[in-house]
């Protein structure tokens, strides 16, 4: 509690009585304390890959690597892998934010499951290919889904690329999209034949900067912030994200999203489209 005393004069100097305002403050100190604990961890995510550019291109700077141009290639590459990393953080933490103030307006409309995946999956192409992952999609041709395309795409395309990540070579993600009629909601799924994640972690990895191994986001070149962009996302489109998973086996990520039509027209999903 904060305490705040006030005399109260009877228009002249003498004081006649007092005004005491005490106000729960618990809420703000808790809110302080989460932006003081929130910059801190940013300043460090921030500075270990600024290190990383200032080791490597001190090298180059200094000449040391002038007989050896091949690893001054290194260091440059070094360097030049460190500010894509800078560039996703930065691009995530303006993400999140804009989702959690609510400055991002959700531009609803009718988008055909199938090429929100196959969009997804040309933008981790190129990392699946160098994974040696195979991708493979079994959405209905009929599945329309009353959406934001872009963020949605976005959730699809974080949840693929943390299942690249986390998956040995060779072998398989799907991605399955499906209309649960008892339910009426929509409900995709990513599937992972990855390292899996203990039942403790099941829940924590959806927070910010929250990892199963403390150094997965540095190692994976993650921010740490992509599965709470999605469940921002998916929240804000009416759905709920959760994942399931086996240690050493793999893992599934699902989420939902409300299907409006079944409510409207008692039925699942738009056939026809324009
Ligand atoms: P990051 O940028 O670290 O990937 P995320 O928020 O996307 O951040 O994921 C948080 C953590 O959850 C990861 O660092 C990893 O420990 C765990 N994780 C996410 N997806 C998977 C997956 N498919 N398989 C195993 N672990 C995963």
């Amino acid at each position: 509690l904060e305490a705040h005393y006030s005399p109260l004069h009877n228009g002249s100097t003498t004081v006649t009585g007092g005004l005491i305002v005490l106000r729960d403050v618990t809420r703000q100190r808790e809110l302080e304390r989460l932006k003081r604990e929130f910059i801190s961890i940013i300043s460090h995510e921030i500075r270990t890959p600024l290190s990383s550019i200032r080791g490597a291109l001190g090298l180059v700077a200094e000449g040391i690597l002038d007989d050896d141009p091949q690893t001054a290639k290194e260091m440059v590459s070094i360097a030049n892998n460190n500010i894509e990393r800078l560039v996703r953080l930065v691009n995530d933490i303006l993400a999140l934010n804009r989702l959690e103030s609510g400055q991002v307006d959700l531009k609803y409309q009718w988008c055909p499951a199938v090429s929100l995946v196959q969009q997804a999956f040309s933008s981790v192409e190129a990392l699946a290919t160098a994974h040696q992952i195979h991708l493979e999609a079994t959405v209905p041709n009929d599945l329309w889904i009353w959406a934001d395309p872009d963020w949605l795409v976005q959730v699809l395309v974080n949840l693929v690329n943390n299942a690249i990540k986390f998956s040995p070579p060779q072998t398989a993600i799907a991605v399955t999209a499906e209309a649960i009629a008892s339910e009426s909601i929509i409900q995709f799924a990513v599937i992972d034949q990855g390292r899996g994640i203990p039942a403790d972690k099941l829940q924590t990895i959806f927070g910010r900067f929250q990892q199963v191994d403390a150094s997965d986001s540095r190692q994976k070149g993650g921010t740490g912030l992509g599965l709470a962009i999605c469940r921002r996302i998916v929240q804000q489109n009416g759905g709920r994200i959760w994942a399931e998973s086996a240690l050493g086996k793999g893992s599934t990520f699902y989420f939902t999203l409300p299907h409006p039509e079944h409510q409207e027209e008692g039925r699942f999903f738009k056939v026809e489209r324009s």
